[in-house]
């Protein structure tokens, strides 16, 4: 695997299984940093790099409102802000897309924050993923820095195979579903039951299945594969990570029953974190844009990826 994946994964895998809202938190972390080495000039890179290290943390907004003009950028200043904004109010350093028009191509702007500034996290409901402070930003009046040129933040591959990081977040969540299913069956005596161990047993297919498919697109996500292959790969993979997470939801729940809905209950935290993290842009269109390579390619089914 390539350098970075080979560090990145595990450690995005190991902090959604202790916590989904921090690995989301982090998880955007790295997508800024990452965007900002790509594409920003040697001192936007340096002083990034700065900031982080003395433990700012950084974050991608990108969501516009429904309904509201795109986030405006005119004479240095913003106008307007942005929703599902994960890490709001804690954020020091936010990358944000502006668009002149809602069909412009977006502009990368980096916006430097104080605590609480332009906050509100009162339009989360969800179910799931409080933790992850993610909430309203408004953000007109202040100063921001463009990063990049108009449409580099969609430029591919790296837009569809950025997918691999949060799915490697969610395989951490399905291995947490999955620790809590065995210990409550071992807690239980109730683990030698045939039904409980063939509902363990598949969960610990889908989880494996999950991390193995993680693995593999982080790992052609970071090296040189052909973009449209390896965006391919990765919306394949993302999908099979929520179908697995999926699957694990359900075999837990039915395994543990109401307990597993009623608080204190482990797993009542970690299945309604995953449920609601689970809920990534455009799942039809990824499966959609895979099968129309997988279409197109001249290879044998069986090499398609090799
Ligand atoms: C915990 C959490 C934190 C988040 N933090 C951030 C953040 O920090 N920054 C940020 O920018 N975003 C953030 N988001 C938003 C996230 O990136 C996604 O944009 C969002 O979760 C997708 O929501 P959705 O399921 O409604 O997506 P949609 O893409 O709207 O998908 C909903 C359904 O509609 C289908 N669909 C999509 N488009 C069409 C169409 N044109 N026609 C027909 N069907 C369609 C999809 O395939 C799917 O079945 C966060 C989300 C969560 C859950």
């Amino acid at each position: 695997m390539p350098e970075g994946a080979e560090a990145l994964c595990p450690a995005l895998r190991l902090i959604g299984r202790a916590s989904l809202p921090l690995g989301r938190l982090y998880e955007g972390h790295v997508n800024a940093l990452r965007l900002v080495l790509r594409h920003g000039g040697p001192a936007q890179a340096e002083a990034a790099a700065r900031d982080a290290r003395q433990g700012l943390l950084f974050a991608v907004w990108n969501t516009d409102a429904a309904g509201d003009p795109p986030l405006g950028f005119t004479g240095g200043v913003l106008q307007g802000g942005k929703v599902l904004c994960s890490g709001a109010g804690w954020v020091a350093r936010a990358l944000v897309t502006s668009r002149a028009t809602p069909e412009a191509p977006p502009q990368m702007l980096l916006v430097p924050l104080r605590p609480g500034e332009g906050a509100d996290l009162s339009p989360w409901t969800a179910q799931g993923m409080r933790a992850s402070a993610t909430g309203r930003m408004t953000l007109t009046g202040l100063p921001a820095a463009p990063l990049g040129q108009p449409g580099d933040y969609l430029r591919q591959p790296d837009f569809s195979a950025g997918a691999w990081r949060f799915a490697a977040v969610q395989c951490g969540g399905v291995e947490a579903v999955l620790g809590v299913l065995r210990a409550h069956l071992a807690r239980s005596g109730r683990g030698g039951d045939p039904h409980q161990a063939a509902r363990l047993g598949q969960a610990a297919i889908a989880a494996e299945t999950a991390r193995l498919w993680v693995e593999s697109a982080a790992a052609r996500a970071e090296a040189a594969t052909p973009p449209a292959e390896t965006a391919a790969y990765v919306n394949l993979a993302r999908l099979a990570v929520e179908r697995a997470a999926l699957d694990v939801l359900e075999l837990a729940q039915r395994s543990v029953g109401l307990a597993a809905f009623l608080r204190p209950d482990p797993l009542e935290r970690v299945a309604r974190d995953l449920a609601t993290y689970l809920r990534q842009p455009a799942p039809d269109r990824a499966l959609g844009e895979a099968a129309a390579t997988v279409l197109g390619a001249a290879a044998e089914p069986g090499d398609l990826w090799c």
